[in-house]
């Protein structure tokens, strides 16, 4: 039986003969049922029309994104550490080049992601690398297709190895989860964000949103508590969840002014520009 996928998200679901009557994620407040309506597809579908393209940001970090552009569109970063690589997110396509080249690369020594937008296709890549995948516990109910590779971790932050932490910081989703690897960016430290610290379209500012697609804002309390969860860490290079979205310096600086600003603006203290 195969396990469809939705082609609005990506998310892959358990194996079935037809696919499901909806897509949980799509129907959620944070996401949409394009106009179209509900379609399915499967990764070897999706294999014959789209395969998967990489950018290497710096020495230890290569962006792996669908071409052309699938459901979300997000890209996914291989973090590679002296003593294993991390796959940071998801991306629905794993073609066999795709396999080919990781593995010649060292393969994958865990998964990592953010929030369950990025789920997708991920027991597909687990299985393929033979390695294990870390989500937050509490998006556990957002897991669609259940797998003996996925372990769950609770509590706010996981260290992994070799510098490397995950971070909850919830606000999108209770488990949205960041990674930071202190070694990242020639040891000025990276944050690997996906879409739980947003990086804005002029790349010079942060945005924290319940919902993207349909401008749910989050409260003053939850993107205070996300910027609580990043003060003790140091870094200088933020990777969004798009292939152009990168803070390429002075990003700790740019969090702690895009939460003053998110802040001032949803209390009306904000002074707006022509104002
Ligand atoms: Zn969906
Ligand atoms: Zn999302």
């Amino acid at each position: 039986m195969p396990c469809f996928i939705c082609t609005a998200c990506g998310m892959q679901y358990a194996a079935s003969e037809k696919p499901p009557a909806q897509c949980l994620i799509c129907e959620d407040e944070r996401q949409y049922v394009p106009p179209r309506g509900q379609t399915w597809t499967t990764l070897e579908t999706l294999a014959q029309s789209h395969m998967n393209a990489l950018r290497e940001y710096e020495p230890g970090i290569i962006g792996i994104g669908s071409q052309p552009a699938f459901a979300i569109g997000q890209r996914a970063l291989l973090v590679r550490t002296g003593n294993g690589n991390v796959l940071w997110d998801c991306v629905a396509t794993l073609d066999a080049a795709t396999v080919t080249a990781i593995k010649g690369l060292g393969g994958l020594h865990a998964i990592a992601i953010s929030h369950p937008h990025f789920y997708t296709t991920m027991v597909e890549w687990a299985r393929a690398f033979d390695c294990l995948i870390h989500l937050h516990a509490a998006d556990k109910a957002w897991i669609m297709r259940d797998d003996p590779a996925i372990e769950l971790w609770d509590g706010e932050t996981k260290k992994l190895w070799d510098g490397v932490t995950l971070i909850r910081c919830g606000g999108h989703f209770p488990g949205g989860t960041v990674m930071h690897w202190a070694k990242g960016a020639g040891g000025r430290g990276v944050v690997c964000a996906g879409d739980i610290l947003t990086v804005a379209t002029d790349r010079k500012w942060l945005s924290f949103m319940r919902s993207y697609p349909n401008f749910i804002p989050l409260s003053a309390r939850e993107v205070e508590h996300i910027a609580a969860a990043m003060a003790p860490f140091t870094f200088d290079v933020l990777y969004g969840h798009y292939f152009d979205r990168v803070i390429q310096k002075d990003a700790k600086p740019v969090l702690e002014k895009s939460v003053a600003r998110y802040l001032a603006n949803i209390s009306g203290t904000a002074r707006k520009a022509g104002e």
